[in-house]
């Protein structure tokens, strides 16, 4: 089709701009509840209580009992690129908290209607905000935008009602509630392995009792025990590797790179935490948690490898369940590859992995071992 004039480029609006940002990190109710996990978390919270109805898209509610916000904060809390976490470029090599370009709230507040109650342990009583695409909004025609002091503990209550309702692609683009709903469980229940010193509540909006609850301060084996279920707990393994204990790594003598520069540059400060199942585990669907710097993330590279150990010990079409936690020197890791900060890449990601398969595979080795020793007495 030939067209005889070319349409005008026009800028779009702000607002729109912002609305389709915010759509490619919000994906859904599940992606907005793991940010805000992550800031309760990086605030230090010991307690997270979520209540979330109809699968988060009317409502999606967590309180934490953080650091709270500074009342003077609440301004700018829900503009892009406002955060505590993050000055300089140089920063994001030597990150340690999961947020940290200050995104969520924003993104949040232009798809959704987005209200904070905040309290620091300084402030006599708590505020509350509420905003909209970004900025400070009245809660009801009539009054001022301005935060409202209220009660409320200290801490951080966060309220996201009505996702999408600007963005009704996006919402078509969900499934029903009960799906949205278990892929929330799902978040919550990884971070709660993660963090097994933190107690998580996650109920639905009306019901008395929690689908979830853990204690604070359990083990990780407990919190899995809980979470996965005695079948799991019972058949699990962990290992523990770093790259201090077993000094320097070793190359293939192929390989022709400069040696000694790449040594140096990534000095290999990793660390590894690995809770797996032994051979008398199967399941249809692996079950694979991967926590990089404590961010919940996925990585084909490393389910892969671990997979393809199990193959040889597992009968044809069943699977193990993995929890993997890596460590590494924040140096090493580029997290800002992803707007939603889900595949993270990382220096030496093939001889870390490796290393790691190898010593679960170690592991699940020794086991067979003693079990066939047992069997032939
Ligand atoms: P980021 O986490 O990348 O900084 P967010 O939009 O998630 O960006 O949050 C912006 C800022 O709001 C954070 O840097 C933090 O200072 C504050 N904040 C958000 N949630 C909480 C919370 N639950 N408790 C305390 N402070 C919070
Ligand atoms: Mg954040």
């Amino acid at each position: 089709k030939v067209s005889a004039e070319p349409a005008p480029i026009r800028r779009l609006e702000e607002s729109l701009v912002n609305r389709i940002a915010a759509g490619e990190i919000i994906h859904r109710p599940a992606s907005a509840l793991k940010e805000l996990i992550e800031n309760c978390l990086d605030a230090g919270a010991t307690s997270i209580r979520i209540t979330v109805k109809d699968g988060g898209m009317k409502l999606l509610q967590i309180q934490d009992n953080g650091c709270g916000i500074k009342k003077t904060d609440l301004p700018i809390l829900a503009q892009r690129f406002t955060t505590s976490k993050l000055s300089t470029f140089s920063d994001l090599a030597k990150l340690t908290t999961y947020g940290f370009r200050g995104e969520a709230l924003a993104s949040i507040s232009h798809v959704a209607n987005l209200t904070v109650v905040t309290k620091t342990k300084k402030d006599t009583c708590a505020w509350k905000a509420c905003y909209v695409d970004g900025d400070l909004a009245p809660s009801k025609p009539g009054v001022t935008a301005d935060p409202k002091p209220t009660a409320g503990n200290d801490g951080t209550l966060i309220t996201v009602e009505n996702l999408f309702y600007n963005t009704p692609t996006r919402l078509s683009a969900l499934r029903s509630s009960s799906e949205e709903y278990a892929r929330i469980l799902d978040v919550v229940t990884k971070y709660a392995v993660h963090n097994a010193g933190v107690s998580f509540i996650c109920k639905k909006a009306g019901s008395s009792t929690p689908d979830l609850s853990t204690p604070s301060s359990s083990t990780t084996q407990q919190a899995i025990r809980l979470l996965y279920g005695q079948n799991v707990a019972k058949d699990l393994l962990n290992v523990e590797v770093s790259s201090s204990k077993k000094g320097k790594r070793k190359r293939k003598s192929s390989d022709d790179l400069d040696d000694e520069d790449l040594e140096d540059a990534t000095s290999e400060q990793w660390k590894a935490d690995a809770h797996f199942t032994n051979a008398n585990y199967h399941s249809k669907k692996m079950v694979f948690l991967l926590f990089i710097n404590h961010r919940l993330v996925e990585s084909s590279r490393i389910k892969r490898a671990i997979e393809s150990i199990y193959t040889t010990i597992l009968p044809k079409g069943s699977s193990p369940f993995v929890y993997l936690s890596l460590q590494l020197d924040p140096s090493i890791v580029d997290v800002n590859v992803h707007p939603t900060k889900r595949e993270v890449h990382f220096l030496d990601e093939e001889s870390i992995t490796e290393c790691i398969a190898d010593q679960i595979q170690a592991a699940l080795a020794r086991i067979g071992e003693r079990v066939f020793e047992y069997q032939t007495l």
